[in-house]
């Protein structure tokens, strides 16, 4: 058996407090992604992002590490809102 973790087993150890109706991300709605925000559903490391049947990009915000990498990306142009969750609420991370 190997002692190393794969990254997803690493990320099962994390938990996640959802507050329920009030997402710390929003998309703007759109017709077309921009490239920064189709890139998300292929770098965001939660895997928040993901692209519709129609070809929009819809975000699932549960499970989000808060690593800023799609606020760097995508909220100077207006494409996503970015906020930390409220207090007691987001992700806990397990270390060790
Ligand atoms: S902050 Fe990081 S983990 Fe959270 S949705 Fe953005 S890219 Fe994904």
């Amino acid at each position: 058996m190997s002692l190393a973790m794969r990254v997803e087993e690493k990320l099962y150890q994390n938990r996640y407090i959802v507050d329920a109706g009030k997402p710390h991300i929003a998309i703007r709605p759109h017709d077309k992604p921009s490239e920064n925000l189709l890139a998300m559903t292929r770098i965001c490391p939660a895997g928040c992002y993901a692209e519709t049947s129609s070809g929009q990009v819809e975000i699932t915000p549960d499970g989000c590490l808060e690593c800023g990498t799609c606020r760097v990306l995508c909220e100077a142009s207006g494409d996503i809102t970015w906020n930390y969750p409220r207090g007691g609420f987001g992700v806990l991370f397990k270390f060790g």
